[in-house]
């Protein structure tokens, strides 16, 4: 996919609020990109001055080679689909997809072969003569969507289509989206705050924080190999670890001493030295959690724990293990034979935990200011005021590290 539309430099005040701070982003022809972020955080700033709503204060903005930074909203091949539709009560739905092309003056009969053609895209030709007041939210949506690319854009913005909508809604409008943007082939810009409407319509995913682009990447990327911790603890849950590093074992590889634990193994990304401070992210599925000892081989750390609480989810279960001290480390267990061939896991039972070396990412340690934004502030290991210690061969739980 080539480039096609740049955000470069872009900053936007609005009095002494910095909603957007230095913006540099590109998005490619023919993907969904998804601006994903907390409340306030300047990805609905940023659609707006690619719609032409708003002006940045410094910056350009690029379409195809053409600079549209001073381009009135309707000189831009650009359409938006806002929160609540903003469709004409008083239009019946055809009338409604029909009106763009009617203010451009387009011949009554390419308007009518356009608006049958949306109409059958979106699969509403038995509604057409309704009004919005008699059809459901769903179908809303999809005039919304008929309305906005009867028009042709070259980028539809999506401004939190699906808000409004109730959950088994949201993700049948999720999969209706991905089918109609195969169908057009056109770029869409999507903002969320939901990272599982971002995870499962994009192809890739600007992590907005403060204004700022915290990391870009595939759905994949942002999860497996996030860029900072805000990233790792608003794309899912993680289990962070405050420590120091007492070993590098080679360039690889490293053992951390975290307060109140004993030593792991962790990989070395950082590239990291003897006495260096590191905030570690593990996700809770990275775990593995059984009554037995597991089969620990090379890279591997295991950790004896007490199951504190379970919360059974069908496919999976999400278990709190007290692993030392007040700290929890949150694991997550998929099912596979859940009733045949897993031993069931009670509060209380002594379990063992296990994970590869690899799996942690040592990350930056995101600010207060940050960890009010989070959706669940994630629970941090080693945060206690004591110094940290070089071994910790004498403290409980009990561990077996094996490098
Ligand atoms: P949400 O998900 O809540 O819509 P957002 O990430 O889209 O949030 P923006 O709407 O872009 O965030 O707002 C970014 C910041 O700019 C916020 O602090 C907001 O209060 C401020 N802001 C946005 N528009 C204006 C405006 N017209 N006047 C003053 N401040 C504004």
């Amino acid at each position: 996919m080539e480039d096609f539309l740049w955000f470069k430099d872009i900053t936007k005040d609005f009095g002494a609020t910095r909603a957007v701070d230095n913006v540099s982003l590109t998005v490619r022809r023919g993907e969904i990109f998804s601006l994903l972020g907390p409340s306030g955080c300047g990805k609905t700033t940023l659609l707006r001055m690619l719609a032409g709503f708003e002006a940045p204060d410094t910056g350009r903005i690029i379409l195809e080679n053409q600079d549209i930074t001073d381009l009135p909203p309707n000189l831009r091949r650009v359409n938006t689909i806002f929160q609540n539709y903003a469709l004409f009560p008083h239009m019946t739905v055809r009338e409604n997809i029909a009106f763009g092309l009617k203010v451009a003056k387009k011949p009554k009969a390419i308007i009518a072969a356009e608006v049958d053609r949306m109409l059958a895209m979106i699969q509403m030709q038995d509604h057409a003569d309704k009004r919005p007041a008699q059809i459901s939210g769903g179908q809303k949506q999809r005039v919304a969507i008929a309305r906005a690319l009867v028009l042709k854009p070259n980028v539809l913005l999506l401004d939190e289509p699906l808000a409004a909508l109730d959950l088994k809604l949201r993700q049948k409008m999720l999969l209706e989206l991905s089918l109609i943007h195969d169908e057009v082939g056109i770029t869409f810009i999507y903002v969320t705050h939901d990272q599982g409407e971002a995870m499962s319509i994009s192809d890739r995913i600007a992590v907005m924080n403060n204004g700022r682009i915290e990391q870009i990447g595939t759905p994949a990327e942002i999860y497996e190999a996030p860029k900072s911790s805000f990233v790792a603890a608003f794309i899912g849950d993680t289990n962070f670890f405050d420590g120091r590093i007492t070993e590098v074992l080679d360039p690889e590889y490293c053992r951390i001493s975290v307060p109140d634990l004993p030593d792991m193994l962790c990989f070395n990304d950082k590239k990291l030295a003897k006495g260096d401070l590191v905030h570690l992210s593990i996700r809770p599925e990275k775990f593995q959690i059984s009554l037995d000892p597991p089969h620990a081989g090379v890279k591997y750390n295991v950790l004896r724990g007490v199951v504190e609480d379970i919360i059974y989810q069908g496919d999976h279960t999400r278990y709190w293990v007290n692993v030392g001290e007040d700290w929890n480390i949150s694991i997550s267990r998929q099912h596979t034979r859940f009733m045949l061939d897993e031993k069931p896991i009670n509060w209380h039972d002594k379990v063992f935990i296990s994970w590869f070396a690899d799996d942690g990412f040592m990350l930056e340690r995101y600010s207060e200011k940050d960890e009010e934004l989070l959706p669940t502030p994630p629970q941090t290991v080693g945060e206690s005021d004591a110094p940290l210690e070089d071994e910790s061969d004498e403290q409980e739980p009990e561990a077996e590290n094996r490098p």
